[in-house]
């Protein structure tokens, strides 16, 4: 089997090599300066006009090309870098989706076996269902988002989108999340009832539960959830925010990438397999909207704000494609 070197063993060898290269290039370099200004001299002693062949010229062209590779290189670099960290991201997905999988269904198959193997009476065994439904609910929340982002990753235009009423299917999302998490979220709302937006109804509530799920995951206290709806100019503003861990102002630039997971002040091994932000992200700008973490001056919790376009006023060809 072919032998995996580190990452910095790469770097090392590329460091090198560019060391050289750069080494025979100043080399170069000098040796030409010092030959003309030999020539120069020796021009200078014996009275005789030495053409100088273009030298200057040949400095400077010389010179542009050096900066070009040098440009070259580092872009080269940048995305070598890219690539190294997507692999090592990649990695760790592996490790961790293998965890997603095989927790709920160690546990599912624990309480199928208690079910058939006890005499267990009736509100025992519904306790055991219930362990079961959940494990269910937690597998099919994984491969729906691993099916969302594959679709939209191949660029295939896969939601039946409408015109929907933004605070009507905020109110309607809501109820269904506290429902199925238990958990309280608190609306606030400046929209017209006649404020409208393009979007695909599942996806929105997979935007909602993928936010709603983290507040829940990254939070040791009991959660409070706070939504408010507003507008700005021809988008509609929702802000979301939670009162969990929060997210250091450092990882914020990388929160949204692929396969990303980062490391909560005061929480420890919460599982994930980091697509949860990233398919969110992916879903907004599908539905031609932006997002971003906003920093928080009292330094505790999360808020995160969604523009999303009000409809028919604002990326009117876009969205009258999604409605197509
Ligand atoms: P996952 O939760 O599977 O790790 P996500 O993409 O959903 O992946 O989130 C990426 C990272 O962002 C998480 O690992 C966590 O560090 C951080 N994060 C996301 N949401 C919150 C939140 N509401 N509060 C604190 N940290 C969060």
């Amino acid at each position: 089997m072919q032998k995996k070197h580190s990452l910095a063993y790469y770097i090392v060898i590329f460091v090198i090599v560019q060391v050289i290269w750069l080494s025979i290039a100043g080399l170069w370099i000098s040796r030409f300066i010092i030959n003309n200004v030999r020539f120069n001299k020796i021009g200078e002693e014996y009275a005789i006009q030495i053409p100088d062949g273009g030298a200057v010229a040949i400095l400077v062209i010389g010179l542009s090309l050096l900066v070009l590779a040098l440009a070259g290189m580092s872009m080269l670099f940048r995305f070598l870098n890219v690539q190294f960290n997507l692999a090592r991201l990649y990695d760790n997905f592996i490790a961790n989706i293998t965890h997603e999988l095989k927790t709920p269904i160690s546990s599912m198959q624990i309480a199928m076996d208690t079910i058939k193997t006890r005499n267990l009476d009736q509100n025992t065994q519904q306790k055991f269902l219930a362990n079961i439904e959940e494990g269910t609910q937690k597998l099919k929340n994984l491969i729906d988002n691993i099916l969302v982002i594959s679709r939209l990753e191949q660029k295939v235009q896969i939601f039946d989108c409408g015109v929907v009423e933004a605070e009507d299917l905020i109110k309607e999302n809501i109820k269904k999340l506290a429902a199925e998490y238990a958990v309280h979220i608190h609306l606030t709302s400046d929209l017209t009832p006649k404020t409208t937006i393009v979007f695909n109804k599942m996806a929105f509530f997979l935007i909602m539960k993928n936010l709603v799920d983290n507040s829940i995951k990254y939070s040791k206290h009991d959660v409070r959830i706070l939504i408010n709806l507003s507008h700005h100019k021809k988008w509609i503003k929702i802000v979301y925010q939670d009162n969990g861990s929060g997210i250091p102002p450092k990882m914020h630039r990388k929160i949204f990438r692929k396969f990303y997971r980062g490391k909560n002040r005061n929480i420890s091994n919460v599982k994930g397999t980091g697509l949860g932000l990233y398919l969110v992200r992916e879903l907004v700008k599908y539905h031609g909207g932006k997002i971003k973490i906003l920093k928080n001056k009292e330094k505790q919790g999360t808020t995160f704000q969604i523009k999303l376009p009000q409809y028919p006023l604002k990326k009117k060809k876009y969205l009258k494609k999604l409605l197509s």
